[in-house]
Parts: structure tokens; C-alpha cells; sequence
């Protein structure tokens, strides 16, 4: 596949469609590909609705110097549009972004695409049996809505007083000012976490200085990465099967990889004594390296995968002050202990609001509840992580306990497409308008996706993280293998629903 521009592929023109067979919210791996499942199932009546001005999500939102993927780039991408020439094992945002547009061009999904549009509320029709969005574009009914609006998109900044009194440059990594020019600056960066392990090493580059604040420090495993060379990439065009061939080799050593998370222990041993190795390698002082010591067990939080990080925090002009920011002044950021630290930028690093997607407070299932109220009083949950009782034709991709800890979440999008496709074909042979999962089924799966974390470094390695709600229930991530997931995937289990045809004729209005 030759890639060739960025962002300036045309989309659709014009009004959007009165009434859709399906809408699908957001231009992520998620949107992009289920519009591609979608026109390979002979459904051409949908629409991909991005508020954004252009498609990509996650690799158009994080441009920040340094962004690359975490697993490698064969297994991060589409199983069905593999790329012969990625220039590294593990690809950079610019590419990966130019990936998911050519994708989308070569699908034929762009004259489908409403970039600009955010869907600004949805409300489930019971009589009709439609979704009513309204979108900052006009209104529109659809049969179904597919949605792709990922988890990770919500910037999330730190609860500390002052800082909106900060009288320099602010921003979050996924919203990278690039206008602002970083280059001899003092800069104080919050958070440790994949991203910042990231751009820290380029700040640091750059930067007079470089303040960064650790809460906990992360575990850190090295990267490896490299550019593939001109032979593999002609082997990748030329031999038959060498493609899927390192693909698989990828997907099999990420999976096998699985022990340390889910073991009894004995792998995350092995890779925690070559971790701190690693730590000890790269940070030859040891009270610095006292500082970057993890206290948990290795996977309990997102795993760096990075082999410049470390490095970079041994430089002169770095300074890691182990401990939350408790207040920002006006030229300062100040620790837990009261220290203020002078800077003249600051970039947070802190994650994102997971799951509390904008979406989940606009839509309003057949209960009249949104689906976050309906979490609320329920938990974060849906039935194979893609249908919620209560909230009937909606499909959440990357919903509840579907994200990973050890490879490509893809992998996870690419089983619930099939799902949803499946779902598709079925209402249409049963002549039925509208189904949705039974609560007794979401409950029954979810007793036991719960009962599979219990003995995981997630829930049981000794750190807080993101993974998990106040309350200690991890609602993100699934808790085996991938191929357990496909499996569960591949055949959509009519009897959890309820299918239902039409009360009465109506047309949208
Ligand atoms: C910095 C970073 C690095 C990552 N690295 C990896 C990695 O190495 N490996 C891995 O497996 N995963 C990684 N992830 C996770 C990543 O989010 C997923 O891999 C994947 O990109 C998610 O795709 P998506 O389409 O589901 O969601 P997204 O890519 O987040 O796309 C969601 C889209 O929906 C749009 N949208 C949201 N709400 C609305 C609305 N109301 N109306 C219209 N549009 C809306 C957004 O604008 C966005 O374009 C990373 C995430 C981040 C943030």
C-alpha cells in the first residue's frame, strides 16, 4: 500500500441523510472499520459521523512528538488491509494516521464520512424503533447506531488549585499545541504515564529544562525498535505468506506474553528481574533509580515500552520530583510538599477521562435513562462488551472489558465488527427491527468476566490505575486471551436478546 497524503482526502458534501440503516459515531480503527464491514455486508445506508475535521481518532488527536504505537505495527493494523511497508516494528502517529485515511479511501468509506459532526444526543424511539440523533449538523433517524467513540478521548487534567491561574503555555499531550515553540523553555510535565514516556525523551531534547512529576514511577521494558530494511519490505511485497507470516509471529509472542498478567506469577518474576536490570542499565545513579523503583507488581499499571525514557531522565537538564502536584501558581508548579518549581510551559501528561465519553451522557436508552446513568446504577457493563439492556440497536465498540494490557486492542474491534455484522444479518433474516440483550444475560457474563479478573496483576498487583472504577472493579480490560474473544465473537448468540419487529408502521420524521 502507498501511502499519500494526510488528512485531504475528500469526504461526503451536502446535507446528511434523513434516515440511515446505520449511523456509526466517531473515524477511529473503530469507525473506519466497521464502515468497511458494513459495505462488505451490502449495507450502503449508513453514515460515519466524526466531530472532528477529519478522520483518524486517536492518531489524529495524539500528534505530540514522539507518539508511535506500543505493539508492533503488523499487529496493529487492520487483518484485512495489511501494510506491506511500515518503516518501523513499531510506527509513529504520522504514519499510522495516514494508514486509517488510506484505508478509508481505498474502502470506498469517505463519501460516507461527516467529518465536523458531533452527535450531541441520541434518544432510543419505542415506537418507532429508531434511533432520533441530533447532530451540529442537522437531525437524522437510524436503525442502529454503531458506536465508535472511543475511550481514550476525553483529556484528562489533574483536580489541582490554580491552574487556571498559569500565566504560561498550557496544554495536554492530546491536544499538543504546536504553535507554541518548547525549544530553551523550562517545562514541567505531569504524569508518567505512555504518553509521557514518550515526549518526554523529545522535551528533553530541546528543553532548558525538564520537571517531571511522578506520582507512581511505571515499569519499563525495552522497546527494540528499528526500521524494517528495503529486503524485508521487498519479502513483505514478493513472498507469499511472509506477511502474515511476521503478523502472526507478532500476535504469538504478545499472547504468549499473557502469563505475566494472568499467571501464577512466575513470568511477571522473570520480566520484573529484567526490568529492573533494564532500570539498573539505564540509571546508573542509585538515588535516582530509588526514585524510578516501582513498589507494585509489573502490569499492574500500563507497561512503558520504551528504550529512551529512562535515558532521558539521567539528563542534566531533568529534574523528577517523585511526587503529585498540589498546586500551580502563576509561574510555578508546587509539590506535595510545598516546593514550588518555576517554569514556563507545562504539559500534562495525565491520561484520559476513560469511558466517560461525551456520548455516554447523550444517549438515552428505552428506560429514559442516559447510558452513564444507567452505568451509575449498574457499573460499567454491557454484554460482550458491546450491547447494554435498556439501550436496544446500539452497538458500543471497545466497550466495557474490552481493552488490553498485553496487544493490539484492533484485534478486539476487528471480533466485535463481525459481532455486529452478525447481529445485522440476523435481525434481517427474523424480519426484526430492534433487539436488544436481555439483563439477565449482560449479568450472567459479566458474574463471570469479573470472576476471570479477580487473580489478575490488574486487579490484584498493588496499584491504583486507570483500569479500575472507584470501588476497585476493573471495567476495562478483558481477561484472557484474544483468541477467547474471537471465539465468543464469531457466532452472535440470538438467545441473550430480545428481538423485536415493528408495534406499529411509522415513518421517521
Ligand atoms: C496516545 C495513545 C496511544 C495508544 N497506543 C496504543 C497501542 O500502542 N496499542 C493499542 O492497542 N492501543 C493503543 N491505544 C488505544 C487506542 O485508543 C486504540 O488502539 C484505538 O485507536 C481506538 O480506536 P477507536 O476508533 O475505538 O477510538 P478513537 O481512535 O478514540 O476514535 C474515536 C473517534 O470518535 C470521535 N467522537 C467521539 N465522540 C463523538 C461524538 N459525540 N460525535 C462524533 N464523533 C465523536 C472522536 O473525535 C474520535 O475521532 C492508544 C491510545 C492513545 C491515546
Amino acid at each position: 500500500m502507498t501511502l499519500t497524503t494526510t488528512s485531504r482526502h475528500a469526504t461526503a458534501t451536502g446535507p446528511l441523510p434523513a434516515h440511515v440503516r446505520v449511523a456509526v459515531v466517531g473515524s477511529g480503527f473503530s469507525g473506519i472499520g466497521t464502515a468497511v464491514a458494513l459495505q462488505r455486508a451490502g449495507i450502503e445506508a449508513f453514515v460515519v459521523l466524526e466531530r472532528a475535521d477529519s478522520l483518524g481518532g486517536t492518531w489524529r488527536d495524539n500528534s505530540y512528538p514522539g507518539a508511535a504505537v506500543d505493539v508492533p505495527s503488523h499487529l496493529y493494523s487492520f487483518s484485512f488491509a495489511p501494510k506491506r511497508d511500515w518503516s518501523h516494528v513499531y510506527s509513529r502517529q504520522p504514519e499510522i494516521r495516514a494508514y486509517l485515511e488510506q484505508v478509508a479511501a481505498d474502502h470506498g468509506v469517505l463519501p460516507h464520512l461527516h467529518v465536523g459532526t458531533d452527535v450531541v444526543a441520541g434518544r432510543w424511539d419505542d415506537d418507532a424503533l429508531v434511533w432520533r440523533l441530533e447532530t451540529s449538523q442537522g437531525d437524522l433517524t437510524a436503525d442502529v447506531v454503531v458506536s465508535g467513540a472511543g475511550g481514550l478521548v476525553e483529556p484528562h487534567l489533574p483536580e489541582v488549585p490554580g491552574i487556571e491561574t498559569f500565566q504560561g503555555p498550557s496544554f495536554h499531550s492530546a491536544r499538543w499545541d504546536h504553535s507554541v515553540d518548547l525549544t530553551g523553555k523550562r517545562v514541567a510535565v505531569v504524569g508518567t504515564g505512555a504518553s509521557a514516556a514518550q515526549f518526554v525523551p523529545e522535551l528533553q531534547k530541546v528543553a532548558a529544562k525538564v520537571v517531571v512529576f511522578q506520582r507512581t514511577p511505571p515499569w519499563v521494558i525495552p522497546r527494540q525498535d528499528r526500521a524494517y530494511t528495503e529486503r524485508e519490505h521487498r519479502r513483505m511485497a514478493t513472498v507469499p505468506g511472509f506477511l502474515k507470516l511476521a503478523r502472526g509471529g507478532q500476535y504469538v509472542v504478545r499472547e504468549a506474553r499473557l502469563g505475566i498478567w494472568t499467571g501464577a506469577g512466575r513470568l511477571r518474576k522473570l520480566f520484573e528481574g529484567q526490568a529492573l536490570k533494564f532500570l539498573e542499565q539505564q540509571v546508573p545513579d542509585p538515588e535516582l533509580r530509588a526514585k524510578l523503583t516501582p513498589d507494585y507488581a509489573l502490569g499492574c499499571k500500563r507497561v512503558i515500552v520504551s528504550d529512551d525514557y529512562l535515558p532521558a531522565l539521567t539528563q542534566p537538564n531533568v529534574e523528577v520530583v517523585a511526587s503529585p502536584v498540589s498546586a500551580v501558581r502563576r509561574h510555578a508548579v508546587v509539590d506535595a510538599d510545598g516546593t514550588e518549581h518555576e517554569v514556563d510551559a507545562i504539559v500534562y501528561g495525565t491520561g484520559f477521562r476513560v469511558m466517560d465519553i461525551p456520548l455516554g451522557h447523550r444517549l438515552v436508552g428505552r428506560e429514559g435513562r442516559t447510558l452513564r446513568e444507567e452505568w451509575d446504577r449498574s457499573g460499567v457493563q454491557a454484554h460482550r462488551g458491546t450491547t447494554v439492556a435498556g439501550f436496544p440497536n446500539l452497538f458500543l465498540l471497545l466497550g466495557p472489558n474490552t481493552a488490553l494490557g498485553h496487544t493490539s486492542v484492533v484485534i478486539m474491534i476487528e471480533a466485535q465488527i463481525g459481532y455486529v455484522v452478525a447481529a445485522l444479518r440476523r435481525m434481517q433474516q427474523d424480519g426484526a427491527r430492534a433487539l436488544e440483550v436481555r439483563r439477565s444475560a449482560q449479568e450472567a457474563y459479566n458474574a463471570r468476566l469479573q470472576e476471570g479478573l479477580t487473580d489478575t496483576v490488574w486487579n490484584a498487583g498493588g496499584c491504583r490505575s486507570w483500569y479500575r472504577d472507584e470501588q476497585g472493579r476493573n471495567f476495562t480490560l478483558w481477561p484472557t486471551r484474544t483468541s477467547a474473544f474471537m471465539r465468543l465473537m464469531r457466532r452472535f448468540d440470538a438467545e441473550s436478546y430480545e428481538l423485536r419487529s415493528p408495534r406499529r408502521v411509522s415513518v421517521p420524521a
